[in-house]
């Protein structure tokens, strides 16, 4: 099976100044597509080409993992992203304030886990098989789908996802990501 490009659920300009439609043209448009592309390529004529990309990510590793990880990851950032932010739906609220004591304590934990996540990697929400949710930091291609956990939300902190709009200040980009999550989505995941 060919993996094709995600479509994202806005245009490439929708996110500026926050997040710079040259920096999705450099992160979605050359980036991802390059994933995308080498997983296509790894996978030709071999047994991965018939399971989906979440099968290749629990069995896979090297050159397919992380192709086929750095694809689903990306994917599933770009579709939380939202140039209309809404209040976050009460059911996300009432469970980020069960697990982590208020959404805000939440949003502070996960900022830390994404500042201080060394070098490149991804900072994931998830949830466990009894619903608990736990945030956990991932380097490089890391995806919590190996350990059996569901992803609800991410960040990318690879600095190709900031160095274009924000040179080499994480925290600026993280305070900017907050303001694109799309609060509505990552509530259906809960
Ligand atoms: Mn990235």
């Amino acid at each position: 099976m060919k993996h094709a490009m995600p479509l994202l659920p806005y245009t490439l300009e929708a996110l500026d100044p926050l997040m710079s439609k040259e920096t999705l043209d450099f992160h979605y448009g050359k980036h991802l597509q390059t994933y995308v592309d080498n997983l296509n390529r790894l996978i030709e004529g071999t047994p991965w080409e018939f399971l989906s990309l979440e099968e290749i990510i629990q069995k896979s590793d090297g050159g397919v993992f992380n192709n086929a990880a750095q694809a689903w990851n990306h994917t599933f950032f770009f579709q939380t992203l939202t140039s209309e932010q809404e209040e976050m739906p009460d059911n996300l609220k009432a469970k980020l304030t069960e697990s982590f004591g208020s959404p805000e304590e939440f949003v502070q934990q996960f900022t830390k886990a994404a500042t201080t996540l060394f070098g490149s990697g991804w900072v994931w929400l998830v949830a466990d098989d009894k619903h608990q949710l736990s945030i956990v930091a991932e380097s490089n291609a890391g995806n919590p789908l190996r350990d059996g956990l569901k992803p609800i939300l991410v960040i990318d902190v690879w600095e190709h996802a900031y160095y274009i709009d924000f040179r080499n200040r994480r925290a600026e980009y993280i305070d900017a990501f907050w303001k694109l999550v799309d609060w509505k989505k990552v509530a259906e995941r809960i």
